[in-house]
């Protein structure tokens, strides 16, 4: 096994228990976000998204919908996820427009008779 995926592995179990950790001490769970993105850095291994957006950048604490983080979609000038950290306040901005418009081709291309289909399924 490469020493990147590893580190990776590393980094997810830290997170996941910085998530766990957090309503009991925050100060700890903190202490596993720092650890997770010293080890990262050290193996120098990309943070895939799904990781990067588990935690605070500024200040380290992770970042859990409804408890440390509001989550919210916004439409206002581009399609957004606004993240913000209910700890210090940044606030994260991830556009979806590319979801968006792969959805409005998708649609187009086959044609609206599918469409009531697809909203069955769901
Ligand atoms: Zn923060």
């Amino acid at each position: 096994m490469s020493v990147r995926r590893i580190a990776l592995e590393r980094v997810e179990r830290l997170l996941d228990l910085a998530w766990e950790t957090w309503r009991d001490d925050p100060d700890r769970a903190r202490r596993y976000v720092e650890l997770a993105r010293k080890i990262a850095m050290k193996g120098r291994v990309r943070l895939p998204r799904r990781l990067k957006r588990r935690f605070c950048k500024r200040c380290n604490a992770p970042l859990i919908p409804g408890e440390t983080a509001r989550v919210r979609l916004r439409t206002n000038r581009m399609p957004h996820v606004s993240v913000t950290c209910l700890e210090c306040g940044t606030v994260y901005r991830y556009p979806y427009l590319r979801e968006v418009k792969e959805r409005r081709r998708k649609r187009s291309v086959r044609g609206g008779g599918e469409r009531g289909q697809e909203e069955a399924q769901r």
